[in-house]
């Protein structure tokens, strides 16, 4: 965990804060003094830090070059350092860039003095020896690894630069693995999270992480309460298998709360992630194919969304896996099974969920829909998943869509009907489903119902509503007023999110614990 200090006023609130972060389970505070150093007294104010801190501690005054915001001359920096060395309470680890111990040998001589003599007692204080890539990863990685492991004072070494996309991780993680010295190795940004939270997997020493007000000290660290209570990173370990979200963008996916939670209740060693990948099928095909080809991660499978559910099903078939007959009749994929030796297959799960939360709702099995009339709203992936499975199961369906020959041209592919939309209202449907994403938050239409005016809506009849977020949309609202039987998009949601942990893990799915996860997040 991380805190940066500017000035003596900062001392009381940083330690209630590194307090706070010890509670939610960080087990080091790194002490980011770079705005301090240069300040009057700045060494009674460090000091009084390491004095109180409440967990062992990383002293870091890092210089602007590497992100830091620490422009002083060296000696004030030196001084500062050397203070804290040689005080009662000297920190566990001192952080200094590379660039800075190479580059000026007045810093190198007064630190190593003050960290005291190799091969005497073991010090208080180890140095870590850091490189930081704020734009991409270094040209010459690979030869300052290797000059900080070659360097006799440096204990740890680190490395931390920008991820251009997921495969960054991986090679962090070779890094790791291949390490002859204790090493932190991180992907900084929104692609790196993989090696923020997989650091124990492949032996890395720590991750760094942002206390509760989610102040960051490096791109992309994620809190330590999410660490530990959404990732649990105190599970994971080199047999750890790993899951993941798959889509552009992925930020606000509800998938590792659920999953995270439900792998942890049945005792299933697996960690799930976001796994941000940009839309092209370019991007899907080069990632998944390294995920799944690298033999450390134990990639495993992953839930895709939107824009990849087609490119899953075209990436399998390319590989020669096995495609769930579902998921080709419909045309799109969204799940993805890694076996061991790497072989990719696919399933769909929204089909069969979609059928299972309606016969739930409607008390009946698969064969009490053969005959009922079913309206759906919408053309796009939800529909083509949820005609799938009613008219698999004998309903008898009818699109409507905003653009009618999208809608048209969808029905005589899967052999349903199509309708005008603004016909729907003179007929009646038993059930009515909204495959739009018309009442959903942060959607083109979040407060509006996706039912035409005039349409009947009463007692007799089921209303659907795919769209999850909220979970009481205005279509579910305007249903339930009438007294309609309703179906929410978050059953659907929990009922394939349910199919895709069973086929990840053989076990059946705690959905209890699905429930509470879900309700955990916004
Ligand atoms: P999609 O492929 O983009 O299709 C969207 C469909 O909605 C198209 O037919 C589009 O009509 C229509 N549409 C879009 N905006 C509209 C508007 N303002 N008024 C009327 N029609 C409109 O999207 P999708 O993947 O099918 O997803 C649709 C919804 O399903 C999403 O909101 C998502 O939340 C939900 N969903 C839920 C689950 C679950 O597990 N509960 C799973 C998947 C999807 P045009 O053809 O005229 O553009």
């Amino acid at each position: 965990m991380s805190i940066a200090v500017r000035t003596s006023g900062d001392v009381a609130e940083a330690l209630r804060r590194a307090s706070g972060a010890v509670g939610d389970g960080a087990r080091m505070v790194e002490w980011r003094i770079d705005a301090l150093a240069g300040e009057p007294d700045d060494l009674a104010t460090a000091r009084s830090l390491l004095d109180r801190s409440p967990a062992p501690a990383i002293v870091t005054c890092r210089g602007r070059s590497e992100g830091g915001e620490f422009d002083g001359r060296e000696e004030v920096r030196a001084a500062l350092l050397e203070g804290l060395l040689s005080g009662d309470h000297p920190p566990r680890y001192l952080d200094l860039e590379l660039s800075a111990w190479e580059g000026c040998e007045p810093l190198r001589t007064r630190i190593t003095r003050a960290l005291g003599e190799t091969g005497g007692p073991p010090a208080a204080t180890s140095l870590i020896l850091s490189c930081h890539d704020f734009n991409s990863r270094p040209v010459d990685l690979l030869q300052r690894i290797e000059t900080m492991t070659l360097e006799p004072r440096c204990a740890v070494v680190k490395v931390a630069w920008q991820a251009r996309s997921l495969r960054d991780n991986l090679e962090a993680f070779d890094l790791l693995t291949e390490r002859r010295k204790p090493m932190i190795v991180l992907c900084m940004g929104g692609f790196g999270l993989m090696s923020r939270v997989l650091a124990p997997k492949f032996g890395g020493l720590l991750t760094y992480a942002a206390d509760r007000t989610g102040m960051e000290t490096a791109p992309g660290q994620p809190t330590v309460a999410d660490l530990r209570s959404l990732y649990g990173i105190d599970h994971v370990g080199p047999a750890t298998s790993v899951y993941g979200v798959i889509g552009w963008p992925v930020d606000h996916s509800r998938g590792p709360a659920i999953h995270n939670a439900g792998f942890e209740a049945v005792g299933f060693d697996g960690l799930y992630l976001p796994l941000a990948v940009g839309p092209a099928y370019e991007h899907f095909k080069a990632t998944v194919a390294s995920l799944a080809g690298h033999r450390g991660l134990r990639f495993r499978g992953a839930s895709v969304t939107i824009p990849h559910k087609e490119n899953l099903l075209r990436f399998v078939g390319d590989a020669g896996g096995a495609v769930d007959p579902a998921a080709r009749r419909i045309g799109a994929a969204n799940t993805l099974v890694v076996a061991d030796d790497g072989t990719p297959a696919c399933f769909n799960t929204d089909a069969p969920a979609a059928l299972a939360s309606l016969c739930g709702a409607m008390g009946l099995d698969p064969s009490g829909l053969a005959g009922r009339q079913v309206a759906v709203l919408g053309a796009g992936g939800a529909a083509r998943a949820v005609i799938e499975g009613l008219s698999g199961a004998g309903a008898s369906v009818t699109v409507f869509n905003r653009t009618p020959r999208r809608g048209e041209a969808l029905a005589r592919e899967l052999g349903v009907d199509a309708g005008d939309i603004g016909s729907m209202a003179r007929r009646h449907f038993d059930v009515v489903v909204n495959c739009t994403p018309v009442g959903m938050s942060g959607g083109p239409a979040p407060d509006q119902s996706p039912l035409p005016s005039g349409a009947a809506l009463d007692d007799t009849m089921t209303v659907f509503d795919t769209v999850y977020t909220p979970q009481r949309t205005p279509l579910i609202a305007q249903a339930e007023a009438r007294g309609a039987t309703v179906v929410t998009g978050r059953d659907m949601f929990l009922r394939q999110a349910a199919m895709q942990f069973e086929l990840w893990t053989g076990k059946t799915a705690p959905l209890e614990t699905f429930e509470r996860a879900i309700g955990r997040q916004p």
